[in-house]
């Protein structure tokens, strides 16, 4: 495999300025007024606080939290908590606004919004995991609820998370509330399938990107950076299809075989070991090894500033699917653009776990729930149907998929607001 360091100097981009910028050339191809994105440009809220808890030492430590609301035109928002140690204000308001742009382009009836607390929480004791949930949402608390602001999981945060801001917010009201949050547990009202969605929905997009170029998905070979929730089931429902995934990096390094992964023994491993290094033996793999591998499908499915000046010129995948959020920054993009990579913008592709979510919601409000095979054939249609709308809209303006998806999120939430009478 080819190396190439990770020289000083690589950009790294603020999320929020690069939304704003995509949001503003949208709105003027769209040839929408200046009022229109003043509005789009920021959240609607952003509640700031600081959450106590009393650590296993005796000792309370504060740990700051933060939740980002951006537009509720479409309905309450709705988005994820992470739990990072590098968690900050403006990566939280862009992944907000990113929320409502998925939420736009799926054609689901929710607003964007997401949360985070700066903390490692794997520093943490379960305990004291469980007190910092339930403290948070005490803190935000007056502004959430399911017809308000609906968290759900993000980085770090799981289904047992949830069930614990579940039973706090529960509580809080004297009756049980399930539709406040999603990706709870199955036995608290969760949906069959949550767990899998923004996998399911990823390679879903991949699918589709595939048929575009004419390309069969049996048989290609892929790559994915990062082995959380999303990287993993992207890994296992790609192998299920017969593309053979050769490397996978993550934060405790990288394992390459040219000729495949076993993903199920992989998640295995990675259970007791906690990294994907050191599997089978096999070689390591850098995250720069990775970017620049040969192979047809490459997976950015960790955090923000990925695909930069540095590794976006180096990549020779033929289809690049945004499973994280932000991966790209614009030197990247450009970068990988100029290549004719087929890029399949994060708004679009990593929107399967949020449909999921709204499938849940639904759910709650009937108290009726629908089996594993129902969720998955609805979210096919939904991500199908997005998909086919950001393809459309390519063609039509002759733009790449990215311009496309903001396109059409930027475009939906217009008509909202004209709707509503908030503009002309
Ligand atoms: N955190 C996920 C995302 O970034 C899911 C959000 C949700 O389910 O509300 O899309």
């Amino acid at each position: 495999m080819p190396v190439m360091e990770k020289k000083d100097g690589v950009e790294i981009s603020n999320p929020y300025e690069i939304v704003q910028k995509l949001m503003e050339e949208a709105t003027d191809t769209l040839g929408l007024p200046d009022s229109f994105y003043q509005i789009l440009k920021k959240p609607k809220r952003v509640l700031k606080t600081s959450i106590p808890v009393r650590m296993d030492n005796g000792e309370v430590k504060e740990f700051e939290g933060m939740r980002s609301q951006h537009i509720d035109v479409l309905g309450p928002t709705k988005g994820g908590v992470r739990f990072h140690p590098d968690v900050n204000e403006d990566e939280v308001k862009a992944l907000s606004i990113w929320m409502s742009l998925k939420a736009a382009i799926l054609g689901i009836p929710y607003g964007g919004g997401k949360g985070g607390i700066i903390v490692n929480p794997k520093e943490l004791s379960e305990r004291e995991l469980e007190e910092l949930s339930r403290g948070f949402i005490r803190e935000l608390e007056p502004i959430i609820g399911p017809e308000k602001d609906i968290p759900a999981p993000d980085v770090n945060t799981t289904p047992e998370i949830m069930g614990w801001m579940l039973d706090e917010f529960s509580r809080l009201k004297g009756k049980n509330v399930p539709g406040m949050i999603t990706g709870k547990p199955i036995i608290l009202g969760g949906s069959q399938g949550r767990v899998e969605a923004t996998g399911r929905g990823v390679v879903f997009t991949i699918a589709d990107a595939a048929k575009r170029l004419g390309m069969e998905l049996e048989g290609m070979t892929a790559v994915i950076q990062g082995f959380g929730n999303v990287g993993s089931i992207t890994a296992k429902l790609l192998s299920e299809r017969g593309v053979k995934v050769m490397g996978i990096t993550d934060a405790g390094g990288g394992v390459y075989n040219e000729d495949g992964l076993d993903i199920d023994q992989l998640m295995d491993y990675v259970k007791k070991e906690g990294t994907v290094a050191g599997f089978n033996n096999y070689d390591g793999l850098s995250n720069e090894e990775l970017f620049s591998a040969d192979c047809d499908i490459l997976v950015p499915a960790a955090l923000e500033n990925q695909i930069t000046s540095m590794t976006g010129p180096t990549i020779k995948a033929k289809i690049v699917a945004e499973a994280a959020n932000g991966p790209t920054t614009p030197e990247g993009n450009e970068a990988m653009e100029e290549n004719g990579v087929f890029i399949i913008p994060d708004i679009l592709c990593n929107a399967g776990g949020v449909t999921v979510s709204y499938f849940e919601w639904v759910q709650n409000t009937m108290h009726y729930f629908w089996t594993e095979q129902e969720v998955n054939e609805r979210l096919f249609t939904k991500m199908t149907n997005a998909f086919d709308d950001v393809y459309r809209m390519k063609q039509e303006k002759k733009v790449h998929m990215r311009d496309a998806a903001y396109l059409v999120g930027v475009g939906r939430l217009a008509n909202a607001m004209r709707a509503r009478g908030w503009i002309k």
